[in-house]
């Protein structure tokens, strides 16, 4: 192969550069090695819903793979790079240190949350940008359901059925939207907590939400969420948080477990080590207008981690959305091609299509081509949307059929938080889980020694367990 072509991160910004090079560069000139620290693609607009229960968390995410036709894909995590020599260092899923050298290397890694130094945020509040973020929330709010219900005193109650999120850009917005919509789904199956009804409130610091619609739709989705019940502070800060209480500005202390950081993203941090030129106040890798790193050679950076000057105002920095990450991949991929055959690279040019904030309950507020949109047309208009944008056949009819089967029949309210997360083998919990198991007509053969279950119960046995457990090949009676 002539040419070496690594892209560091496989997001929106990634993939598209990896697609378009597959398309552009002539057969066997050059390998290109996608190097990303997850095997697929978040598609981020549909994280309030995988929140909420709309979709299987699963169909949020692109696996890389079925995407790359050509690219090599490196499963690791970047940990810097030396321009100088032209490598990058990569730390593999199984611990083991690689140099992996570039002709031309993309940075692509995206953004992580921006927190503050807000006395118990980092211990207490939970983020909205990441698919555990997003099931852990799910998971939260189930769980305070339930341990709502069990809770006499109603003020103590109410800090569990109250929920607090710090931010009003897509994530806080749509997220709240969602997971309130979840709530009052699901606040049926749990008396107590419906007769005190749930709390959601809103926090933002600016004077208004969603700067990045017109203010009409912005209002709009307002309305909308007000007659909710959902409160919404404009103008204010939080202060600080505790385990069980969060103090805005003006000292006003709501009582509430549940705190939803979602003021706003920083580069990701590696991007401190590869030993580039960074913005001054927005810490995001400087580059021209043709997305090329500033002074260094062979080098581009795109999407979040980079600061790149907005085609309709150069003075600021185009805003961290998949749509720009999505133009800018292209944008490099055709760039990269034309350095590599000697010719000039072009500028990046883009204006905002529109934007779709969907407010659950079959309601969005939307803006296209100057067109506004509202209500149930907004909201069928921003599905259609990503239907569409969502790479692959397979996940746009895993998506319909998700969204159809929510439609049909609801959302699922069971709190599945220890999946994925099982114990020790030799745990005691592991042991009644394994012995459960058995009761339900599983094999035996793991149990751990110091109990056989596959014998039948001695008639004294102190265990309660014991006593009431099947004989492993009885059918087992109440299982599923
Ligand atoms: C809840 C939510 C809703 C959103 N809704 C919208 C929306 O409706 N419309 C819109 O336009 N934008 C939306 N956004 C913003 C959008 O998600 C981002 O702007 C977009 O993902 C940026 O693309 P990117 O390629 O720069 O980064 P990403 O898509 O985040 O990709 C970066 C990739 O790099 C990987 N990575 C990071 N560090 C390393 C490392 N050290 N080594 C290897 N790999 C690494 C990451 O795992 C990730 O796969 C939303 C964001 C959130 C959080």
């Amino acid at each position: 192969m002539a040419w070496n072509i690594v892209i560091a991160g496989g997001g929106f910004g990634g993939l598209e550069a990896a697609r378009k090079l597959e398309k552009l560069l002539p057969h066997n000139s050059a390998q290109v090695t996608l190097v990303s620290d997850q095997n697929f693609l978040l598609y981020t607009p549909l994280l309030p819903g995988a929140a909420a229960g709309t979709l299987e968390p699963r169909h949020a995410v692109v696996p890389l793979r079925e995407q790359l036709n050509g690219t090599r894909l490196r499963l690791g995590s970047v940990t810097g790079a030396d321009p100088e020599r032209k490598v990058v260092f990569v730390t593999t899923g199984d611990g083991r240190e690689e140099e992996l050298p570039y002709d031309q290397l993309i940075v692509s890694v995206g953004s992580v949350s921006r927190t503050l130094p807000i006395p118990g945020l980092a211990e207490h509040a939970v983020g909205m940008k990441t698919l555990p973020e997003a099931i852990a929330l799910r998971n939260r709010l189930l769980q305070s359901l339930e341990v709502a219900e069990g809770i006499d005193d109603p003020q103590e109650r109410a800090e569990w059925l109250t929920f607090v999120f710090v931010g009003a850009g897509y994530a806080g917005l749509e997220g709240l939207a969602e997971l309130q919509d979840f709530a009052t789904d699901v606040l049926d199956s749990y008396p107590r907590c419906q007769s005190q009804g749930v709390r959601f409130i809103l926090v933002e610091a600016q004077d208004r939400v969603m700067p990045e619609i017109p203010t009409s739709l912005a209002d709009f989705a307002i309305r909308e969420l007000t007659a909710r019940g959902i409160e919404i502070r404009t103008g204010t800060t939080i202060d600080a948080m505790t385990e069980s209480t969060a103090t805005l500005a003006g000292g006003e202390t709501v009582g509430t477990r549940t705190v939803v950081w979602t003021a706003g993203v920083k580069p990701s941090p590696v991007v401190k080590r590869m030993g580039l030129p960074l913005h001054e106040r927005t810490g995001r890798i400087l580059v021209d207008r043709t997305l090329q790193v500033q002074d260094v050679d062979g080098v581009w950076a795109i999407g979040d981690a980079a600061h790149v000057p907005d085609p309709r105002n150069l003075e600021r920095p185009t805003p961290p959305t998949a749509q720009h990450a999505i133009r800018q991949g292209r944008k490099v991929g055709e760039n990269v091609v034309r350095t590599l055959s000697g010719r000039k690279p072009e500028l990046f040019t883009y204006k905002t299509l529109g934007v779709f904030v969907d407010l659950g309950r079959g309601k969005a507020v939307a803006s296209t081509l100057g067109l506004r949109w509202r209500g149930a047309p907004a909201w069928f208009l921003a599905r259609t949307y990503h239907l569409a944008s969502m790479p692959g056949t397979k996940r746009k009819v895993r998506l319909v059929a998700d969204w159809t089967v929510g439609l049909f029949f609801g959302r699922d309210g069971s709190e599945l938080g220890r999946l994925g997360h099982p114990g020790r083998l030799d745990t005691p919990d592991q042991i009644a889980l394994e012995r459960e198991a058995v009761r339900h007509g599983a094999s035996p053969s793991a149990l751990p020694p110091i109990e056989d279950a596959s014998e039948p119960p001695a008639p004294n046995a102190k265990d309660e367990d014991a006593l009431t457990a099947p004989r492993v090949n009885e059918p087992a009676g109440g299982g599923d």
